[in-house]
């Protein structure tokens, strides 16, 4: 049995990754400020014994006090807020969590001989102008705008990684995370697949952003998150970047008109203007992650939708009852 800290644990995808780590038998410290992460994510775990939270914010050095006298294997840092809506909403929390926050954990890594797997992004490329992004390409971000708290920060937390790894042999991994989804995504979170499957099911306009030509690519939490264990898993990986996402590409009208489809909604799909700096493709190349890990994703996005969508039905149906 392996003790992993988390952080980000009340999260979306560290809400998945700490259920996955319980299921596999392992202790787990999940740590989080419950800044845009919700409590009731942590529900099927929260008194199993395997599992102890602290509502604590990984920028203070003092949060990571109570594992003084633990010993600790693995750190999986994935606390940052990830949607463009709340990113913004705190530029500053994003930046030193991602910059003060890396190097907590970075530095708690390097006492304990732990692995460290960091939770970096696609937006490490920016609005690219190499597609689809390998990870040698370096990206074209800009610094003077809205997202730029937010690329920037993941990008000098990945420069945080690389000196502990040079300097002081510390076992890091980065993953550059392309847009991923499933149920666990709050209703309000901003991000495209919660707003269209929430506004699909309950009537409201689909809300496309620009024309819709932009593209992404869509991953099932599920891979993710087998995907981020082969990283931590992998001696090769070690001081290596990483793209964890799925490799086919749909514009953003394309999606509208699928989960309208897939809803049966009578929802209308309206037009807005496109928000500042939004980038106008995103695709992975992933032939580092299926050479290093074995790994590439299982989960299409027809199915992911109708898994998603099936969650987000019942969960709206639960508050409404309530
Ligand atoms: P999320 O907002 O659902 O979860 C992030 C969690 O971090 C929240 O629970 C939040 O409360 C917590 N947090 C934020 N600041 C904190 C702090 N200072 N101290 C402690 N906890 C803090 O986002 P997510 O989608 O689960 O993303 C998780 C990680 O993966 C983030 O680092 C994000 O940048 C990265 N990522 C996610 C995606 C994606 O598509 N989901 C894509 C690229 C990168
Ligand atoms: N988007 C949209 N309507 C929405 C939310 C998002 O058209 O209601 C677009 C957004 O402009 C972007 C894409 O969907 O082009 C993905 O947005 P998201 O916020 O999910 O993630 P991003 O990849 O931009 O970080």
């Amino acid at each position: 049995m392996k003790h992993i800290v988390v952080t980000g644990a009340a999260g979306f995808l560290g809400s998945h990754l700490v259920k996955s780590l319980i299921q596999q038998g392992h202790r787990v410290t999940g740590i989080d400020n419950l800044s845009t992460g919700v409590s009731q994510n942590l529900r099927e775990v929260i008194n199993n014994p395997l599992f102890q939270f602290c509502k604590d914010d990984v920028t203070q050095a003092s949060s990571l006090e109570i594992l003084d006298q633990q010993t600790v294997d693995e750190v999986y840092h994935l606390a940052s807020p990830a949607s463009p809506k709340f990113y913004q909403a705190d530029a500053f929390g994003t930046i030193w969590v991602n910059t003060q926050g890396t190097y907590n954990l970075l530095e708690l890594a390097h006492k304990k001989g732990a692995k460290l797997v960091y939770a970096s992004t696609s937006e490490a490329y920016g609005d690219p102008e190499v597609h689809p992004q390998p990870e040698t390409y370096k990206g074209s971000v800009n610094t003077w705008g809205p997202r730029a708290c937010y690329d920037e920060a993941k990008r000098l937390g990945e420069v945080i990684c690389y000196e502990y790894f040079t300097k002081q042999q510390v076992k890091v991994k980065v993953a550059r995370i392309f847009n991923t989804y499933s149920a666990g995504l709050r209703n309000d979170d901003g991000r495209v697949i919660s707003n269209f499957v929430t506004q699909a099911l309950t009537g409201e306009d689909i809300t496309v952003y620009g024309d819709g030509s932009q593209t992404r690519s869509f991953c099932y939490v599920d891979d993710n998150i087998r995907g981020l264990q082969l990283l931590m898993a992998s001696e090769k990986a070690n001081g290596q970047i990483v793209n964890i996402g799925n490799p086919k590409e749909y514009t953003i009208l394309e999606l509208a008109h699928l989960i309208k489809d897939l809803t049966q909604s009578n929802s209308n799909v309206t037009f807005s203007p496109l928000p500042e700096d939004d980038p106008k493709v995103r695709r992975p190349v992933i032939d580092k992650a299926k050479d290093l890990l074995g790994w590439e994703p299982e989960v299409n996005l027809d199915h992911g939708l109708r898994l998603t969508i099936e969650n987000y039905r019942e969960s709206l149906l639960e508050t409404q009852f309530e």
